[in-house]
Formats: structure tokens, C-alpha cells, sequence
């Protein structure tokens, strides 16, 4: 069900109250050593302060578990914001009560003021609605554009629906569900739908369903050890599910393809090696197909280089990539050529929708240079996941309906 969005609703001269997702990285000092969360929602809070709203903005920060701790405090964010943006930008000290309603009357409208951490309080991942209702006083207009929340039932980002009069979509989240439920509903064909990370059942929901519209799959990373288990092959000390379950599913999945006939491509080869550190010596497997295997030794950490072949071959021919999991250990030194290759192989498509989603997925994507050119690369990752799960998110389902 497609969801109002803020461009629907007039805001001149209304409070609009907006949950935004501005839980960024810092160092040990407090420094933000990326703001890219607040980066995304500067879209949505532009639009509103050029159209004469008085903005408040709403976020959490880390896990202070309830307590009030100043290590988790969003002041060096309102900070980081002010330069970010033209508007005039306050600080709350607290997010409900006497100190935030100062604070939002003090605010003028074309400004910004952004409200301490919601965290503080237990009641808000309580999803209390006491808590919610507080909240709501301080707004009339309610936007969620936290898309990295919009998974969780929170006061914040769905309590507080229930009692603004209007509650709408920021551009961020429009944004999101463009690309990850819009654009996928009729996919440009071939639709590649490219696998990888840690487990297979992390992501069952998502190959299950997304089975329905693949016209293939490409499968790398830790998951792809555990198909390769599933099939009886040796795999040596490679991380995989190995209990029944998930060996289960993975012959579901194998059958399903098999009598969808839908092309579901394991790494033919397998780089592997003894240490499990930087620059540690790989070598590949010969092909699976052809007797190969990981020695009992020794662990499966990268697709290999026959697998990089045929699997960049397949995503030169795609209309529509959807791209989750990295293809191996990206972070170790030596363990990251097929993710490099498979992100190098997707970003020269310049036919294809590239869609990133998942947040290790991301930040591979990013390490290695290709965000550019990706059109779409998700801000939430638990958030991103369930959406192609099919999953209807809480602080998505409360909005109004378009
Ligand atoms: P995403 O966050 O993109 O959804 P996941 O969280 O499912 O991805 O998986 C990412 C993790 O999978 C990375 O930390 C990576 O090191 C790990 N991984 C990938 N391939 C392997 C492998 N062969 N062995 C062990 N871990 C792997
Ligand atoms: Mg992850």
C-alpha cells in the first residue's frame, strides 16, 4: 500500500515532528567519523524548513539502555547538522518534558530543533505509548524517515503515529521503498539476484520470496559453503551451518530453483586458506564439479577465480541486479578479490537498476569504490532485509495511506 508522503501534506506554518535516523559512528574522542545517516535526511528536512515549518527532529543514538549517558548524546550531531544545512539548528537537552517544550517553543518556523536522545528513556524501545503520546505534544505533523529504525516498533517510530493529526513518509524512506519493493514488483529483465554473507538462514526468507521474480540467483560467501555442504561436498573447516536445519533449507532451495528452472549459480571454485588473517596465502580449489574440495585443514573464505569468471559473464547480461552479501571476508586482506570482482562486474553494467542492500553489503560496496555507481544503496540493513523479505515494517505500516 503506497504511503502519503511529506510533498502530500501542507507544513507552512505547522510543527512537524520527524523521526529521523541519525545513530552515526563516532571515535573514542566523540568525533562523527561518518555522517552519511545525516546526509540522507537532509532531503526531507530542507524541504520542510523551505516551506516554513517549525522542525523537530527525533533520533536515537547507540544503546544507553534507558540511562542517560552523555557519551550517547546527539549534541555533537546537532552540531555536525548546522553546518550541514542553512537552517538555523537548536539542541533540546531532553526529548519530552519540561526542558524539550522550551526548547520546541523557543524554535521558529523555517528552523530546526533537534531533540536529545529518545533512548534515554526506556519507554521508548518499550514502545510505551505514555511515552509515545509526550512525544506527539511536541508535533502536529508526524514524518518518519528513520528507514534504519523503521523495522523496530518503537515510540518514536510508529507510538507516535497515533496521535499527530497526519503522519507521512520522509523522501528517504520514499526512497527506499522505491527501490527495494516498487522497482522489483516487475523487474527489468533478466532479474540477477546476487547472494552472499554469513548464513543461509539469515536469508531464506529473502531467496524464498525472491524466487518468485529471479530469473536467477548468484550465490558467494559463507552461505555458499553451506549449499556446497548440503550437496555432500568437503569442505574442510570452512564456515557454514552444518546442522540439519539449515542443511534443509538449503536443499529446499536448491530443489525449488531446480524445478522453477531458475539458474542458481554456486562459486564453481573456492579460494581458500590455512590462517585465517591479512595477507594470509590463498589458493583456489579445482572446480567442485571436477573432484574439488577444501582440505580438512583449511576453510573456504572467497569464491575463486572460475567462479569471479562466470558470475561476472551472468551479471553482464542483467536488467535488474539486486546485490546482498558480501561474496567473502572482505575485511581480511587477500579474502576480498570476489567481492571486489562481483562489485566491479555490477557497477559495469550501465544497463542494469543496481540495487545494494544490506549493511556489510554497503559497506563493500563502499570500501571498494563503487557506490557511485550503484542507483540505489539501502540505508538499513536489518530494515532493507525484511523489506525484501516481504515483510510489512511497523514504522512504515503506522504512516497514513497515500
Ligand atoms: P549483509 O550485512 O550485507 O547482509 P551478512 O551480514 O549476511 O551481509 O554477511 C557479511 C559477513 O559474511 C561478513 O562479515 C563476511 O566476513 C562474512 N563472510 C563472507 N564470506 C565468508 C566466508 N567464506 N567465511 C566466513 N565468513 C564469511
Ligand atoms: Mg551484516
Amino acid at each position: 500500500m503506497p504511503k502519503k508522503s511529506v510533498s502530500d501534506v501542507v507544513v507552512k506554518g505547522r510543527r512537524v515532528l520527524v523521526r529521523v535516523d541519525f545513530n552515526v559512528p563516532q571515535d573514542d574522542a566523540g568525533e562523527i567519523t561518518d555522517d552519511t545517516r545525516i546526509q540522507a535526511a537532509l532531503p526531507t528536512i530542507n524541504h520542510l524548513v523551505r516551506n516554513g515549518a517549525k522542525v523537530i527532529l527525533m533520533s536515537h543514538l547507540g544503546r544507553p539502555k534507558g540511562e542517560r549517558k552523555p557519551e550517547f548524546s546527539l549534541a555533537p550531531v546537532a552540531k555536525r547538522l548546522g553546518e550541514l544545512t542553512d537552517a538555523q539548528v537548536h539542541f533540546a537537552d531532553d526529548c519530552v518534558g519540561e526542558t524539550a517544550t522550551a526548547a520546541v517553543n523557543h524554535c521558529g518556523y523555517g528552523e530546526v530543533v533537534l531533540l536529545e536522545n529518545v533512548r534515554f528513556y526506556k519507554e521508548e524501545t518499550d514502545n510505551d505509548p505514555e511515552f509515545a503520546k509526550k512525544l506527539a505534544e511536541h508535533g502536529d505533523v508526524f514524518v518518519n524517515d528513520a528507514f534504519g529504525t523503521a523495522h523496530r516498533a518503537h515510540s518514536s517510530t510508529a507510538g507516535v503515529a497515533s496521535y499527530v493529526d497526519e503522519a507521512v513518509a520522509g523522501f528517504l524512506i520514499q526512497k527506499e521503498l522505491k527501490f527495494l519493493v516498487e522497482e522489483l514488483e516487475s523487474p527489468k529483465k533478466p532479474f540477477v539476484v546476487v547472494m552472499g554473507g554469513a548464513k543461509v538462514s539469515d536469508k531464506i526468507a529473502i531467496l524464498e520470496r525472491l524466487m518468485e521474480k529471479a530469473d536467477s540467483f548468484i550465490i558467494g560467501g559463507a552461505m555458499a559453503n553451506t549449499f556446497r555442504f548440503a550437496q555432500g561436498y568437503d569442505i574442510g573447516k570452512s564456515f557454514a551451518q552444518r546442522d540439519d536445519e539449515a542443511v534443509a533449507l538449503a536443499k529446499g532451495i536448491l530443489k525449488t530453483a531446480e524445478e522453477k528452472n531458475i539458474p542458481f549459480l554456486l562459486p564453481a571454485d573456492t579460494r581458500h586458506t590455512e590462517k585465517f588473517e591479512d595477507d594470509a596465502p590463498t589458493e583456489c580449489t579445482a572446480l567442485w564439479a571436477e573432484g574439488g574440495s577444501v582440505p580438512a585443514d583449511r576453510e573456504g573464505i572467497d569464491i575463486g577465480d572460475k567462479a569471479i569468471e562466470e558470475f561476472s559473464a551472468e551479471l553482464s547480461k542483467a536488467g535488474t541486479i539486486i546485490w546482498n552479501g558480501p561474496m567473502g571476508v572482505f575485511e581480511k586482506r587477500g579474502f576480498d578479490i570476489g567481492t571486489k570482482a562481483v562489485g566491479a562486474a555490477i557497477a559495469a553494467n550501465d544497463n542494469a537498476l543496481k540495487i545494494v542492500g544490506g549493511g556489510d553489503s554497503v559497506t563493500a560496496a563502499n570500501q571498494f569504490g563503487f557506490g557511485e555507481k550503484m542507483d540505489h544503496m539501502s540505508t538499513g540493513g536489518g530494515a532493507s532485509l525484511e523489506l525484501l523479505e516481504g515483510k510489512e515494517l511497523p514504522g512504515i505500516a503506522v504512516l497514513d495511506d497515500a
